[in-house]
């Protein structure tokens, strides 16, 4: 018997694991599972078995549903939609609120049954997965009664299929289900192939309240299964998991028209600074990256501390790293579980091993791993230069990298060195500079002295290549809902730019109609010295310039330069934009005749006029809110803009289709590389003299004219760029968006679109990306 200084000395204590006698018989009552389709659970097919990967004992055998299957599931869905758009949004609200209670009330049930089919300490699936889910389903039934009011004129968009990757199963089920019937959506889920079974007893309990048959569908299977959804008719895909298959699925609905959120990868930035607290600071390391066995995609995995505290903090963190307690996830003093496979614990291993031989030092956990189980002991990969692999992969694992700064610009140099942009945390006792750095980071979610913490309310999603879009909150909602549909427009053919190249003259000519690229604030000839003819029923209107790749990288280099133009307030954008708006009202005139010389509408001129004003007016409107999350922590969201944005206009409204896209983009604070209508590029030269004389800074609008579709597959391509409009043909929008995959850049393609009866309102949300920033508060 130990004595009680043993006791204290150790805190060890027994045992306490969690009955599974609920669970265990409702798998042996079930045994094989089928599909939920059209209400009903189709009789189980060919499939594959899941199990828990703490023990490698199989649980149930799961359908493998074929690409028919997930033909029929969508049928169901479509043919479930009208009505259940049709309901009000209080029938619609019930229904959520129906989950959110018989949820609640199986909540034992579903934590058990999900530690068992990811090996995720019970402690977790408790205190983290369901009572997230279940908020999910509260709130979103919220949103369902006040939908309508809040999103005026907006319509559901009809089938959602959501993919859903295996770390956070039942949590990400209700991230993608309870906004998408929330707002009056159906929904096709496919469940990751490893963790299928909350979604199947979460199916059962849908039957069970009754909800309409088809609302919800649920098809299991692995990657072909998925691939098959993605490839069906439906109107969006909401996909959370690898940056892999991410990038396939942009490729795969490129020019369908579907919708597209994705949710992927991280490496995200855990800094510390020399004035945090360190114990904090340690807490938060645990809640980063030894959660869930490291499988977060917003774990901290790359720490980077201050050089005058490293060694104790580091010191430290080893010492807690040791009072980990690993073991049966189902025991209530469990710290770390199973890793989901043991593929993804060879490849985590694998991925480690490359780190240690490119020069980091591995300290792991010294507690004894479980005989039998896919178990990886939580560490720290210490003194990993910037290159070694495990500083630029995901690890996805229980095991971060540790390294110093010296300075906080080091530390945002640092941290914003990585492809990626999900999130990042600021441990610092100095508000102000951790209120400097979060404003200076790349990323969707930063957290102020905390870690890892969500929220029903709290948008959430990546920036560069962790996805695009955002879930939860106001702006998850937005993104499961369709704008009215704007008047169209039809796009006029482009000029033929083969049949009458000429060299641009060196310097302008007596009577000169020769317009030339705007870059970085100064008219420019093209880099290839060539000019097109820009005629109109045979007569010769005057010459344009033939831009091409390396005026476009130019282009793009000015706009980087003009940073400044981001930072600066909005109403400093907002006098700049009045500027604009009354240089060009004193040059209607000339706008107008301009017009008219090609057979545009002068009206264009008196509606860019309205515009710009309205731009000016918007420039300094565009905010955020603070959002009620959990207490103590004050919640904001930042509309921020994109940085450098790339535009490609229609060929109609040469003036209005310029002005339309690039002045509420420059409101909202980014700078721009716009290829102007093909078929007037000479207004567009007269509209860089107005930007000219208006005090808009060099570099803010590029105007680089030519073949549209051939410089916007420049802009889609290039790294630098970080999002892409374009307005041109539905071909054009589908090439841009395939050409978009390689590095993931955000498109919008409002094509055939009549810009004259437009609202801004769309144009000004596409024009930024949500940073959610959570500040302690009231502690
Ligand atoms: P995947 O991206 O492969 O899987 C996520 C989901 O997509 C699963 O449901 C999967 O099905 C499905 N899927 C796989 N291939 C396709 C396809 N071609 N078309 C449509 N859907 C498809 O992630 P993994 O689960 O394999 O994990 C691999 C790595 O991804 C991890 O090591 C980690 O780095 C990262 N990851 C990131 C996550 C995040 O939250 N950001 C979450 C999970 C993983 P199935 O699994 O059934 O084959």
């Amino acid at each position: 018997m130990p004595s009680l200084n043993d006791i204290l000395t150790t805190m060890d204590y027994g045992p306490s694991p969690e009955a599974t006698g609920e669970v265990s018989a409702w798998l042996k009552a079930r045994g094989r599972f089928g599909l939920l389709i059209d209400g009903a659970m189709t009789a189980p097919g060919p499939g594959f078995a899941t199990q828990n990967p703490a023990t490698g004992e199989t649980l149930a055998e799961v359908t493998q549903a074929s690409a028919a299957d997930v033909a029929t599931a969508v049928a169901a869905a479509r043919a479930a939609a009208p009505g259940w758009a049709a309901l009000s949004g209080h029938e619609r609200a019930k229904w959520l609120y129906a989950i959110a209670r018989n949820l609640q009330k199986r909540e034992a049930f579903f934590r058990v049954l999900e530690v068992l089919d990811t090996g995720k300490p019970i402690r977790e699936t408790r205190d983290i997965d369901l009572p997230l889910a279940i908020r999910h389903f509260y709130h979103h039934a919220g949103w369902a009664e006040l939908c309508t009011d809040d999103f005026p004129g907006h319509a559901p968009l009809g089938v959602v299929g959501a993919i859903i990757p295996w770390n956070f199963p039942l949590l990400m089920l209700a991230w993608k289900v309870a906004p998408a019937l929330a707002a009056g959506n159906t929904v096709v889920l496919k469940p990751a192939e490893e963790t299928p079974l909350t979604a199947l007893a979460f199916a059962e309990m849908c039957l069970e309240i009754g909800l309409p048959p088809g609302v919800l569908n649920i098809v299991t299977g692995d990657g072909a299964t998925g691939a098959a959804l993605a490839a069906s008719a439906v109107d969006k895909i909401a996909f959370t998991g690898s940056t892999e298959v991410g990038r396939s699925l942009r490729q795969a609905t490129a020019g369908s028209g579907k919708a597209l959120t994705l949710e992927l990868g991280g490496k995200s930035p855990f800094l510390v600074f020399a004035d945090a607290d360190l114990d904090a600071a340690i807490e938060g390391v645990v809640a980063s990256v030894w959660t869930n066995q490291g499988q977060i995609c917003s774990a901290g995995s790359r720490i980077f501390v201050a050089e005058t505290v490293a060694e104790r903090f580091t010191d430290r963190l080893i010492a807690r790293l040791d009072k980990l307690r690993l073991g049966d996830p189902l025991d209530k003093g469990t710290d770390i579980g199973a890793v989901i496979s043991e593929a993804q614990r060879s490849r985590m291993l694998a991925l480690v091993a490359r780190g240690v031989a490119a020069g980091a030092r591995l300290v792991q956990s010294t507690a004894p791993l479980p005989a039998q189980g896919s178990f990886v002991a939580p560490g720290l990969l210490l003194e990993a230069q910037p290159t070694n692999p495990c500083m630029i992969e995901e690890i996805f694992g229980p095991i971060a990298t540790l390294a110093t700064f010296r300075t906080p610009s080091e530390a945002v140099e640092l941290a914003n060195a990585s492809r990626y942009g999900l999130a990042a945390s600021i441990w610092s006792e100095n508000v102000t500079l951790a209120q400097d750095v979060a404003a200076k980071l790349v990323a969707g979610t930063v957290w102020i002295n905390s870690h890892n913490i969500f929220d029903a309310a709290a948008p959430f999603g990546g920036m560069r290549e962790s996805g695009f879009g955002r879930e939860s909150g106001r702006e998850g909602l937005r993104a499961c809902l369709r704008p009215a549909a704007p008047p169209a427009l039809a796009e006029a053919p482009a000029p033929d730019f083969s049949a009458a190249p000429c060299p641009t003259p060196a310097q302008p000519q007596a009577i000169d109609r020769t317009a030339k690229l705007y870059i970085g604030g100064a008219q420019k000839r093209p880099d290839g010295g060539q000019s097109w003819r820009v005629t109109h029923q045979g007569r010769e209107i005057g010459l344009a310039p033939l831009g091409g790749r390396k005026d476009i990288r130019n282009a793009v280099e000015a706009a980087h330069k003009a940073a400044g133009w981001s930072k600066m307030t909005g109403h400093a954008r907002a006098q700049v934009l009045y500027f604009l708006a009354e240089n060009l009202s004193l040059r209607a005139a000339e706008f107008e005749a301009n017009l008219a010389e090609t057979g545009h509408d002068p009206a264009e001129v008196a509606q860019t006029i309205r515009l710009a004003f309205r731009a000016a007016a918007l420039a300094d409107k565009i905010a955020g809110e603070v959002i009620q999350t959990k207490p103590q922590m004050l919640t904001l969201t930042r509309p921020e803009p994109w940085g450098v944005l790339g535009i490609a206009c229609a060929n109609v409204q040469p003036l209005l289709g310029l002005a339309a896209l690039v002045l509420p983009a420059i409101a909202a604070g980014n700078r721009v590389v716009a290829i102007p209508a093909m078929v007037q590029p000479l207004v567009a030269a007269d509209f860089a003299q107005v930007l000219d004389t208006s005090d808009v800074p060099g570099g803010v609008v590029n105007l680089i004219c030519g073949p549209r579709d051939d410089l916007a597959k420049v802009l889609a391509q290039h790294d630098d760029v970080a999002a892409l409009w374009y307005a041109g043909t539905p071909e054009g929008a589908a090439r841009v968006e395939r050409d978009s995959a390689a590095n993931l850049k955000a498109t919008w393609c409002p094509t055939g679109r009549d810009w004259a009866a437009q609202d801004m309102a769309e144009t000004i949300t596409q024009a930024t990306q949500t940073k959610t920033i959570w500040v302690p508060y009231g502690m």
